[in-house]
């Protein structure tokens, strides 16, 4: 088996990767709860879509068919994104979750596709790679969203960590001192919370 069958292989392997990820993408975007995070996994699942189309594109490029594969690794990686959808967490811990798993695939992505465009460079084939250096970008920014967007909940949640310890606090005073009010409960922006009875 030479290098443009391993080629072939990997490529449709991302094929079956990124059907498979059209399908999932809207379980997690429905799963979010920080607006941000949800409209980042739509905006990531029509890239997605479009990515599909490049993958199509090459493979007629390269006079070939691109089914014939399922990919394992992304099935994997989407079932543990269904275990962090079924977590029983609320708010910034539950989401940082989600990205948890997402960040996994934007990785496992991100090793395929570079291994792929290094394989067409190495035989020549420029053009079909080029596509799929557009879909790279997308996958690092979409990375890179993710990673950025991680750190606001973690910080977010800390900040939480300490106004629950404030409210414990105050709630004390407000047994010694009954004309003290309680401070109003902030409203992180961006972020909604999601009703108890929705989760099972
Ligand atoms: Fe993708
Ligand atoms: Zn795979
Ligand atoms: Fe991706």
């Amino acid at each position: 088996m030479g290098l443009r069958d391993v080629m072939l292989e990997e490529l449709r392997d991302l094929y079956s990767a990124e059907n498979q990820l059209v399908k999932a993408l809207p379980k997690l975007a429905k799963a979010a709860q920080d607006e941000e995070l949800q409209q980042s996994f739509s905006e990531h699942l029509e890239e997605t879509t479009g990515q599909v189309e490049r993958l199509k594109e090459v493979f007629s490029l390269l006079e070939e068919k691109p089914t014939g594969k399922h990919c394992k690794g992304m099935e994997g990686l989407i079932e543990e994104g269904k275990e962090a959808i079924d977590e029983e967490e609320e708010g910034e811990a539950y989401d940082i979750g989600l990205i948890g798993a997402a960040a996994r695939v934007e990785h496992y992505e991100i090793a395929g596709y570079t291994a792929v465009i290094a394989m067409l460079k190495g035989l020549g084939l420029e053009e079909a790679a080029e596509p799929l250096v557009e879909t790279l970008n997308e996958e690092n920014e979409a990375l890179e969203k993710l990673e950025s967007k991680l750190q606001d909940l973690i910080v977010a949640s800390a900040a939480d960590a300490s106004e629950d310890e404030e409210d414990e606090e105050s709630e004390e005073e407000d047994t010694v001192t009954a004309s003290k009010s309680r401070p109003a409960e902030t409203s992180r922006s961006g972020s909604k919370r999601r009703e108890v009875s929705v989760r099972n």
